[in-house]
């Protein structure tokens, strides 16, 4: 299994200046590519950095804010009409039908193109090609957030997604090899409603990750200096830390800075 990071933005002010892309990040296996959260510019950036777009049959998006679902339905007309996929939509309740005051984000027409449409929710489970998807309900401003892990015979990633911290979330990742934390703040500046880095330690600590990747940066974690929050992450925690990189895979590119 591999990852391919084609943002690593999140949050409305990296997104409008797009300091870093905010395209998404797409697992890869040799039976299936599967695109998650693609935001603004999902779609040119599966162009420009996916040696085969043409091979995403699949998109995840964990939640209805708009550096998550924008590009969606763009990438379904690409898999279902450009590329004659039969096309697997995975979402939450929110992005498919509403939930209080926010809206669908994936049109019924959209839905309608896609050969599957799965729920994700608290406890279930999704199989797409080679990979075992299983969800948990985060705590977010959209209260039906997903967060979670994806599995292939050789390896298990677990995705934290946006979500205030909490212990009680702790649990679905424990037997992770890799985790991929959705940290859009820096130390000391934790939010009701997304992780900071001083809230990784515990969330790893938890699993048996091996490596850590954090994205999906939000201004003041960038302003604060991406290097600065690895040191600090890695004078505290055993597992190998990576600082995601637009364009980036994973394992692999390891020429960048980010390895
Ligand atoms: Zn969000």
């Amino acid at each position: 299994m591999e990852l391919q990071f084609l943002g690593t933005g999140g949050g409305r002010y990296v997104t409008g200046m797009q300091r870093r892309k905010t395209g998404g990040i797409v697992i890869k296996t040799d039976e299936t590519q599967v695109h998650v959260d693609p935001g603004p510019g999902g779609l040119v950036n599966s162009h420009e950095f996916l040696e085969h777009p043409e091979e995403t049959e699949a998109v995840l998006v964990t939640h209805a804010h708009m550096d998550h679902f924008n590009d969606a339905q763009a990438i379904i007309e690409m898999m279902v009409e450009a590329y004659n996929n039969a096309g697997v939509l995975l979402a939450n309740r929110t992005v498919l039908e509403g939930f209080g005051d926010l809206e669908k984000a994936i049109s019924d027409y959209h839905q309608g193109l896609c050969g599957r449409v799965d729920t994700m929710k608290e406890g279930s489970t999704h199989e797409v090609g080679d990979l075992e998807i299983e969800c948990q309900e985060m705590f977010h401003s959209d209260p039906k957030t997903i967060g979670f892990t994806v599995e292939s015979s050789e390896k298990k990633i677990g995705f934290w997604t946006d979500t205030e911290f909490s212990g009680e979330l702790v649990d679905l990742y424990s037997d992770c090899d890799t985790l991929v934390v959705f940290c859009s703040r820096p130390v000391d500046s934790a939010t009701s409603s997304h992780t900071a880095v001083d809230e990784v330690p515990d969330i790893v600590e938890a699993s048996d990750a091996d490596t850590v990747i954090l994205t999906h940066f939000g201004y003041k974690l960038l302003d604060e200096g991406v290097e600065e929050q690895k040191k600090w992450l890695e004078e505290k925690i055993d597992a190998k830390v990576v600082m995601a990189e637009d364009g980036m895979k994973f394992p692999g590119n390891r020429t960048l800075d980010a390895f």
